[in-house]
């Protein structure tokens, strides 16, 4: 206006979106109404998204402080559309994603170098709503929820400014939607949780998108050998083509495959990792790096409420056990960082991506993912 006042954005987005209306049921691509950003806010029209298993988890009703119904997705890429007031970081056009690990800049883990973890994440606040308490979605009348702030399965999608991180105009959405959630968590836990050093052993339990992301990590760390677990075999030539040495099935051993690792390596590996999300195989993880000098790094995300016992001899020695949020990047300034090096041809994360589908197949994607075929 003549004045240079701001003119605000009042438009309602009609978009699709894939709705879990309930828990168990398979997802709904449906039209939604997607409000305009309130300030502090950025909507964000999504091009590109993958399919973590936390979001699965979310369908099976794994997380009792995720309210229904709610848009799920937490891995994607977009194009900055418009924002709300005293928004700084992005604007219109800008390529962006979207992070599902907030980073507020204020709390005492932001301003904590060691730390990635913004205490506004949904363990300490729900981000089942934004900051405000109240959705930006709306279909058939009903409110529907945000999931982590970020709602990936939607066309548009609104989200804080401290949950958006700014990337190269020149990155493809199609592929750096991985670094949202799946490949900077795995490839982050090796790089930056557990710090693999160059010459030593890793175990990677599990080898779906993050495992085989955790491979590629130890692998660019130099670990001299790399042990991928898993029960589908089919998951071995892709582990194999990133990096692993050694490929390896539980089930084809008598013996608990702690032991067989222990063997093979003499006392343990130095670093192991479980990304699958169950107490048995988080024991075994634990079990198979070396009782004094042995990191093992818990990835997945068990079924809420479930407890591990272990023998507490089993840290007497030394050994380390750590968990790992998003890789341990500060995602907000990691992210641009990473897709530079993605852009540089650093690491090659497109060969992660199996199937590409459109939205109205999001129930496909998941059939796959249950499958074991992505
Ligand atoms: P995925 O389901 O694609 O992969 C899991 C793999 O584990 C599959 O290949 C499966 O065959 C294998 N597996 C299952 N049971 C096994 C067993 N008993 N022994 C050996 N292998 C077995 O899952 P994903 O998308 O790669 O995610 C892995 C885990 O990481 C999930 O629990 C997910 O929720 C979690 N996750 C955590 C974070 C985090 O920040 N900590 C981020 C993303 C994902
Ligand atoms: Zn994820
Ligand atoms: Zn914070």
């Amino acid at each position: 206006s003549s004045s240079g006042m701001k003119i605000p954005n009042c438009t309602v987005i009609r978009c699709r979106a894939a709705v879990a209306w309930a828990v168990g049921k398979p997802l709904s691509v449906e039209e939604v109404e997607v409000a305009p950003p309130k300030a502090g806010e950025v909507r964000i029209k999504i091009v590109a998204t993958g399919i973590c298993r936390t979001d699965d988890h979310v369908l099976e009703g794994c997380f009792p402080n995720v309210d229904f119904p709610v848009i799920p997705g937490h891995e994607g890429a977009g194009i900055v559309e418009s924002v709300g007031e005293g928004v700084t970081t992005v604007k219109p056009g800008d390529k962006v994603i979207p992070i599902p690990l907030p980073h507020c800049g204020e709390c005492s883990f932001c301003l904590n170098p060691e730390s990635n973890y913004c205490l506004k994440s949904h363990f300490s606040e729900s981000q089942n709503l934004l900051p405000d308490k109240t959705s930006r979605f709306t279909c058939k009348g009903k409110q529907i929820h945000h999931f982590l702030w970020v709602s990936t399965f939607a066309e548009y999608t609104v989200i804080p400014e401290y949950a958006v991180a700014k990337i190269d105009a020149a990155a493809p959405l199609d592929k750096v939607c991985l670094l949202g959630c799946g490949f900077s968590t795995g490839y982050g836990a090796a790089i930056n949780t557990a710090k693999v050093k160059p010459g030593s052993t890793c175990a990677v339990f599990g080898l779906g998108g993050v495992g085989l992301s955790v491979v590629m990590g130890c692998k660019a760390a130099g670990a001299s050998r790399i042990f991928a677990v898993d029960i589908n075999k089919d998951k071995f030539a892709k582990a194999k083509e990133l990096g692993a040495t050694d490929c390896i099935n539980p089930r084809d051993f008598k013996k608990p495959i702690q032991e067989v690792l222990t063997e093979m390596t003499g006392h343990g590996v130095d670093y192991s990792f479980e990304v699958i999300g169950q107490a048995d195989t988080m024991i075994a993880a634990l079990a198979s790096c070396n009782m004094s000098t042995g990191v093992c790094v818990m990835i997945g995300e068990p079924a809420s409420g479930s407890m591990i016992p272990i023998d507490p001899v089993l840290l007497l020695c030394g050994r380390t056990w750590k968990g790992t949020v998003l890789g341990g990047w500060k995602m907000k300034d990691s992210m641009p960082k990473l897709v530079s090096s993605y852009l540089e041809k650093k690491f090659n994360s497109d060969l992660l991506i199996t199937h590409t589908l459109p939205i109205a197949k999001v129930n496909e994607g998941f059939e796959l993912l249950r499958a074991g075929k992505r």
